[in-house]
C-alpha cells in the first residue's frame, strides 16, 4: 500500500504545480500521476520522452553522455574519442564505474579519456585533419588497440565536418574498425536517443563483421545485454548463468569487448537488463539473425528466482534443474542477509528517481528487506518504461517524469521519505536537508548490487544509510536561525 491516498497523491501534485506559470504547469502536468494498476498503457496517465521546460532544472544528460557514457565507453578494448572541445570528454571520465580487467593503457583503455580538443581554428576550418592524425597516433601509441570509435560533441554536427569519411579512410588503413558515431549532446531530448543513435553504429559497424566466420557454438550460448559491470554488477550476473550451464559468449557493454560484440550475432538468446538502452540491438538482432530476446532482474532475491527460472524456461530440462540448484544453493547465504537487515528496514519509506531500468528493477529488492517505494520516476524513460513500471508499484504511489529540481524537493518534502536512491546531482541537497541519501547511478562507490553476491552489499548499504545516526545531528543551512548564522559568520571572520 502507498502510504498516501489516490486523492491524496492527485492533491500534492495540484499544489506543487500551483508554483508554476500557466503553460509550464499544463505541460509538467502530464508527467506527473498518481499510479493506477487499472491502466494498461502508461500513455494514459503519464507522458514521457519530452522536452524539458526551459528554466526548470531538469537532471538529464545528453545524447553523447548516452552514446559515450553509457553504451560504447565501457567496451574496454577499444578507444572511444571525445571528438569536439575537451570538456565534455573530461567530465565524463570514468564517472560510471564500470569495472574491467585488463592493462590499461596496453590493452584496455576504459579509464583513459582521448579526445581532439578543439579549439578556435578547428570550428573555423574544420577537424577532419585532426581526427585523422589522432587515430594514427592512437595506432602508434597503442598498437593493441581494437578499434575506434568516434563520439560526436556537439560542435560536430553544427560545423559538418565528414567524421564518416575520415572514419572509412583509417579502417581501410588500420584495417581495424573505426566507428563514427552522430551523438552530438543536441540531438533528441535527453541522453536517451545517444543510447539509439549508439545502437545503430552497432548494427552498422560491428554486428556484421564476423557474418562469414565459422563459430563453435553450443546450445547453451547467450550474451548479456544492457549490463555496464557499475561496481563489478555484469561479473556478480554472469555467475548464476554460469552455474546454471549456460556459456556468456559477450557482454554489452561492461568489462566487454569488440570481438564479443561482433560474436553476439551467433547466441541462442540475448539477456536484456536494461531494456531502454540496448532494446534497440536485441530487436534487430531478431529481426536479422532470429535471435529472441528476453528481459530479466537481478536485484533481490525474489526477482533474481523468477528471473532465472524465465530464462531456464527457454532451455532444456537439465537447464531449469539447473536454474533450481542455484537458487537453492544461495537460499541460506540471501535469507541470512533478509533475517539480519529486514527488521532495521522493515517499513522504511523510499522515493527513487534514476535511468534506464532502475525506477522499476530494484523495487523487488527493496521490498525483500521489507521497504516500500512511494515515489518513483525516470530521467529519460520512454512509454514502454512506464507501462512496465505501473504494474511494479501500488496504486496512489507518485509517479514523475522528468522530475525538476524544484519538484523533487517539494514532494520529499511533503512524502517524508525514510531513503532517496538517486543521482549525484540530487544528493547533496537531499542529505544537508537530512534525508538518507544513496547514489543509485553508481552505487555511491559500492556495489556490486545485481546478483546474490550484490544483495548482500544493497542491504548492508540501505541499513548503513538509513540508519546512521548522523541523520538526527543535522539541520538544513538555510534552516539555521538567522543570528546563529551570523555569529558563525563574525567567528570566522
Ligand atoms: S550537450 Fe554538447 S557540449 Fe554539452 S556535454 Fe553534451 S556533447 Fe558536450
Amino acid at each position: 500500500m502507498s502510504n498516501m491516498t489516490l486523492e491524496e497523491t492527485k492533491a500534492l501534485i495540484q499544489e506543487v504545480l500551483e508554483a508554476y506559470p500557466d503553460k509550464a504547469r499544463k505541460d509538467r502536468a502530464k508527467h506527473l500521476a498518481a499510479n493506477d494498476q487499472s491502466v494498461e498503457q502508461s500513455k494514459k496517465c503519464i507522458i514521457s520522452n519530452r522536452k524539458s521546460q526551459p528554466g526548470v532544472m531538469t537532471i538529464r544528460g545528453c545524447a553523447y553522455a548516452g552514446s559515450k557514457g553509457v553504451v560504447w565507453g565501457p567496451i574496454k578494448d577499444m578507444v572511444h574519442i571525445s571528438h569536439g572541445p575537451v570538456g565534455c570528454g573530461a567530465y565524463s571520465r570514468a564517472g560510471r564505474r564500470n569495472y574491467y580487467t585488463g592493462h590499461t593503457g596496453v590493452n584496455t583503455f576504459g579509464t583513459m579519456n582521448f579526445t581532439s580538443d578543439f579549439q578556435e581554428k578547428d570550428i573555423v576550418f574544420g577537424g577532419d585533419k585532426k581526427l585523422e592524425k589522432l587515430i594514427d597516433e592512437i595506432e602508434q601509441l597503442f598498437p593493441l588497440v581494437k578499434g575506434v570509435s568516434v563520439q560526436s560533441e556537439c560542435p560536430i554536427g553544427l560545423i559538418g565536418d565528414d567524421i564518416e569519411a575520415v572514419a572509412k579512410k583509417k579502417t581501410k588503413e588500420h584495417g581495424k574498425p573505426v566507428v563514427p558515431v552522430r551523438c552530438e549532446g543536441f540531438r533528441g531530448v535527453s541522453q536517451s536517443l545517444g543510447h539509439h543513435i549508439a545502437n545503430d553504429a552497432i548494427r552498422d559497424h560491428v554486428l556484421g563483421n564476423r557474418d562469414d566466420q565459422a563459430f563453435e557454438s553450443t546450445p547453451y550460448d547467450v550474451a548479456i545485454i544492457g549490463d555496464y559491470n557499475i561496481g563489478g554488477d555484469a561479473w556478480s550476473s554472469r555467475i548464476l548463468l554460469e552455474e546454471m550451464g549456460l556459456r556468456v559468449v559477450a557482454q554489452w557493454s561492461g568489462d566487454g569487448t569488440l570481438p564479443e560484440m561482433e560474436l553476439t550475432p551467433k547466441v541462442k538468446l540475448n539477456l536484456i537488463h536494461c531494456y531502454r538502452s540496448m532494446n534497440y540491438i536485441s530487436r534487430y538482432m531478431e529481426e536479422k539473425y532470429s535471435i529472441p530476446w528476453m528481459e530479466y532482474n537481478f536485484f533481490g532475491p525474489t526477482k533474481i528466482a523468477e528471473s532465472l527460472r524465465k530464462i531456464a524456461a527457454f532451455f532444456d530440462e537439465t537447464i531449469q534443474a539447473n536454474a533450481e540448484k542455484v537458487i537453492e544453493k544461495y537460499q541460506a547465504e540471501y535469507e541470512a542477509v533478509i533475517a539480519k537487515y529486514r527488521p532495521r528496514l522493515e517499513g522504511k519509506k523510499v522515493m527513487l528517481y534514476v535511468g534506464g531500468l532502475r525506477p522499476r528493477h530494484v523495487i523487488g529488492a527493496y521490498e525483500d528487506l521489507g521497504m516500500e517505494v512511494v515515489g518513483t520516476g525516470y530521467e529519460f524513460a520512454h512509454n514502454d518504461d512506464y507501462d512496465r513500471t505501473i504494474k511494479e508499484v501500488d496504486n496512489a504511489t507518485l509517479l514523475y517524469d522528468d522530475v525538476t529540481g524544484y519538484e523533487f524537493e517539494e514532494f520529499v518534502k511533503r512524502v517524508k521519505p525514510d531513503l532517496i536512491g538517486s543521482g549525484i546531482k540530487e544528493k547533496y541537497i537531499f542529505q544537508k536537508m537530512g534525508v538518507p541519501f544513496r547514489q543509485m547511478h553508481s552505487w555511491d562507490y559500492s556495489g556490486p548490487y545485481h546478483g546474490y553476491d550484490g544483495f548482500a552489499i544493497f542491504a548492508r548499504d540501505m541499513d548503513m544509510t538509513v540508519n546512521n545516526p548522523c541523520w538526527n545531528s543535522m539541520q538544513a543551512p538555510w534552516l539555521k536561525p538567522a543570528a546563529a548564522e551570523t555569529e558563525a559568520t563574525a567567528a570566522s571572520a
